[in-house]
């Protein structure tokens, strides 16, 4: 079969978790930074590491099958291409800032002015869903300072935290989109199986990150109980213990329902509560 190829983040944010979800797949391959392309060892698969911005073209051009990149740049690039899966991480916001003592006010203040971004396709999308017509700046890097110097009224960029945006005299002002990392696809190619396999391996990892082994200690008089406080698992394993009376509860659950249960569990009588990682769940 035909081996396929990945495009992947060379560096930057999302680099490191691509590496690391690909290496959770079971994937064997050298990570050299100096390497632009990397086979892999256990499956018919090479790596392209690029820069972000040419990912999305790569994959509709077909000279990558697959990609792993931001949606806001896949939304900036303005290209066709299949979501095949969310990968839950590389999360952002991308939002219209102004300065903390701008005189706009609403959607429509934004009209006439001048907002300077590295994101114009979307920012220029955005502005004309909602009839509005600015004067939009592309800058390259650094977008939150051209207030201060003069050059925008506004700016739109990715904010997390909004810490850069406080730390030039800026404030929030508009979302206008949330982004995560997304694999991707050339569109009529889903099927083809090396991709589908794929795909399940990551939702088998995704699947994993997400939930806990647990194992519990409990009286069999309060076993019931126990159970019944064990959010969304089918039967759990119940193993008698040495200790006359005694069993060990063996669990799979959400670790988001878990926290808030630990109280309950433990005052229904669960002790020697352990939480361990999963590598894979495989359905
Ligand atoms: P490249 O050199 O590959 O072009 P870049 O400088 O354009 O990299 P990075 O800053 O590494 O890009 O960000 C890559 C992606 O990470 C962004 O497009 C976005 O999807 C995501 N991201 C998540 N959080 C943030 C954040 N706080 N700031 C910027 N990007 C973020
Ligand atoms: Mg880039």
């Amino acid at each position: 079969m035909k081996t396929l190829k990945i495009a992947i983040q060379k560096s930057g944010r999302l680099n490191d978790k691509s590496v690391e979800l690909l290496k959770n797949c079971g994937l064997n391959f050298d990570n050299y930074k100096s390497s632009l392309i990397s086979p892999v060892s256990n499956f018919p698969l090479e790596i392209l590491f690029l820069r972000d911005d040419d990912i999305p073209e790569y994959v509709q051009d077909g000279i990558a099958d697959i990609g792993l990149v931001g949606e806001n740049v896949i939304a900036e690039t303005k290209v066709d291409v299949a979501y095949l899966q969310r990968l839950g991480f590389g999360k952002c916001n991308l939002k219209i800032a102004i300065p903390n003592q701008s005189s706009i006010q609403e959607l429509a203040d934004l009209n006439g002015k001048a907002i300077a971004t590295s994101y114009p396709v979307i920012l220029e999308k955005f502005l004309s869903e909602n009839n509005i017509t600015s004067d939009i700046k592309m800058i390259s890097g650094s977008v939150e300072i051209s207030p201060g110097l003069g050059l925008s009224d506004a700016i739109f960029d990715i904010v997390s935290t909004g810490g850069t945006l406080r730390s030039n005299g800026l404030k929030p002002f508009i979302d206008v989109m949330s982004s995560e990392a997304i694999l991707i696809g050339r569109k009529g190619e889903e099927n083809n199986p090396l991709i589908q396999e794929l795909i399940q391996r990551i939702q088998s990892v995704l699947r994993a990150k997400e939930t806990k082994y647990v194992v519990l200690n409990v009286s069999k008089a309060n076993l019931n109980t126990v159970i019944k406080l064990l959010p969304g698992v089918k039967s759990p394993s119940v193993v008698d213990l040495a200790q006359e009376g005694w069993v060990a509860v063996h669990t799979v659950i959400p670790e988001r329902d878990f926290w808030g249960k630990i109280n309950e569990l433990k005052a229904a009588g669960a002790e020697g509560i352990v939480v361990m990682p999963i590598e894979k769940i495989i359905l």
